[in-house]
């Protein structure tokens, strides 16, 4: 052993220093924990089941993408939380917003289950309730820090689940402990699509004591600064006797989900319907249009595999041009997804200007959690807007966008029109069946399409229609004369 005796001692002395302060504050954090559990009453707390009334904001969905978001109503909200499993229950009776112009919505029941293997991105709600992040922060070496905000000063934990970001970096939970040791705003960040790094903030306000557990009263969540989730909490349990029966979804219950997700990434395969005019069939349509020397791709699909799928057939049709553009058609999250991998492609990104700076700020912010090829390519988007109408044209090909007017849908949807092949591309308008009312939207698109005086043979949907085939401008006529 090459040691000397005063060697190894002064490595001991090193060691010691170095980790003094640290163990320190890991010390100082499990103080902080203690006394927060204990305000809380939580000792003892496996399971808790808090319920009231919520408010769902139409996250993604809305008219305008980034404020003032609609939401849907939820009565007789419970949601059941078993921290052991982990796993979370809710259920209620939800009424979705109202539609300008269309008939009153009709409450279905709500039914939002997140499992022991379901992903990060969903689980985290257990861990950004009050009494989930300190049983984590008891778990998972939380650290402590002191921080400011306006006048009043926190106490704050920050821990990290053994779940990692599909990039491979830690997720981060930020607990803020106030003067009464209860837990007054929980922070993280998960992947998002669009957000990439998705900032979510929850705020527990005027806290109550139900038979010994303490829990807030109202529960305000926000993603990107959006309220997104409100709950007003005004019955709590802690270790509900009928705990089994709370977590177990009736068979019969459809479940509704607050917003859409996506999951199929279909291979795109193509359809020909004019020369160099390429409908790319699936889950979500989308269009190759053939330029001189480049191609526009019209709608990218409804995820990162959707958009890389359609990227790929659109090479195949076209292997000597380049994507040029992508049309976005309207920012709401499922048709937005599946641009990451065109900015990473470095295609330029045509968007109504409505959504234009959301789409541009919201693709550039830090990507560090999303592991998906935009964040790999380091591209930042370029996006450009469409204020009423942007004819594409050479010497080949005439494309024009229009923004489409008086939309409840969204104020920022974009149609797509080829003159001279008389094709029509639109996205959401939902297309009624045969004898039934036209819709407040179709409606929409109808007197849109007599403004712009668009003379079209087919009408291709991003929602395949039923039979799954491009529709003719006839149908579109009947069904308005069938209403009449
Ligand atoms: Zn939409």
């Amino acid at each position: 052993m090459w040691k000397t005796g005063a060697v190894a001692t002064i490595v001991a002395i090193l060691i010691t220093l170095a980790l003094l302060p640290a163990s320190a504050l890991a010390q100082d954090a499990r103080a902080v924990i203690d006394a927060a559990s204990r305000a809380m009453g939580m000792e003892g707390v496996n399971s808790i089941t808090y319920s009231g009334a919520a408010a769902a904001g139409n996250f993604g969905q809305s008219r305008t993408i980034s404020f003032g978001l609609a939401s849907t109503s939820i009565r007789n909200y419970t949601r059941t939380i078993d921290f052991t499993r982990p796993a979370s229950h809710a259920t209620g009776e939800a009424t979705p917003p109202v539609v300008r112009g269309g008939p009153a919505p009709q409450p279905g029941p709500y039914d939002e289950r997140i499992a022991a293997d379901s992903p990060w991105a969903l689980q985290f709600s257990i861990w950004v309730t009050p009494w989930g992040f300190l049983r984590g922060a008891a778990a998972h070496n939380a650290t402590l820090r002191t921080r400011k905000l306006g006048d009043v000063s926190y106490r704050t934990l920050t821990w990290s689940p053994p779940q990692k970001a599909p990039s491979g970096a830690p997720y981060q939970l930020i607990g803020y402990i106030g003067p009464e040791n209860l837990v007054d705003r929980v922070e993280t960040w998960v992947e998002h699509p669009i957000f990439g790094d998705m900032r979510v903030e929850i705020a527990f306000q005027n806290y109550r004591d139900f038979g010994g557990v303490k829990s807030p009263t109202r529960i305000a969540e926000r993603r990107m600064g959006m309220e997104t989730f409100v709950t007003g909490i005004s019955a709590v349990m802690a270790n509900p006797p009928n705990l089994t029966q709370l977590m177990a979804s009736p068979a019969d219950r459809a479940a509704v989900s607050p917003a859409p997700t996506p999951t199929s990434a279909l291979p795109a395969t193509s359809e020909k319907l004019a020369d160099g005019v390429y409908r790319l069939a699936g889950d979500y349509v989308s269009m190759a249009v053939e330029f001189k020397d480049h191609v526009v791709v019209l709608e990218a699909g409804e995820n990162e595999a959707r958009g890389l799928a359609i990227i790929a057939e659109t090479r195949r049709l076209f292997p000597a041009k380049r994507i040029k553009y992508v049309v976005n058609t309207h920012p709401h999250f499922d048709h937005a997804a599946g641009l990451p991998p065109f900015v990473a492609e470095g295609v330029t990104i045509l968007e109504n200007d409505n959504s234009r700076y959301f789409m541009e700020a919201s693709l550039s912010e830090p990507r560090t959690l999303a592991g998906d090829v935009m964040a790999r390519s380091r591209k930042k988007p370029k996006v450009e807007g469409v204020v009423d109408k942007l004819v594409l044209q050479d010497a080949t090909r005439t494309l024009e966008l229009h923004a489409v007017k008086n939309l409840d849908h969204s104020d920022a949807m974009l149609i797509a029109y080829l003159p001279k092949e008389k094709i029509l591309f639109s996205a959401d308008f939902t297309v009624a069946g045969p004898g039934q009312p036209l819709t407040p939207s179709l409606q929409t698109l109808a007197a849109n399409i007599e403004r712009l005086q668009l003379d079209f043979d087919q009408h291709v949907t991003v929602h395949p229609g039923d039979p799954d085939r491009p529709l003719s401008r006839a149908y579109l006529t009947e069904l308005g004369k069938e209403t009449r």
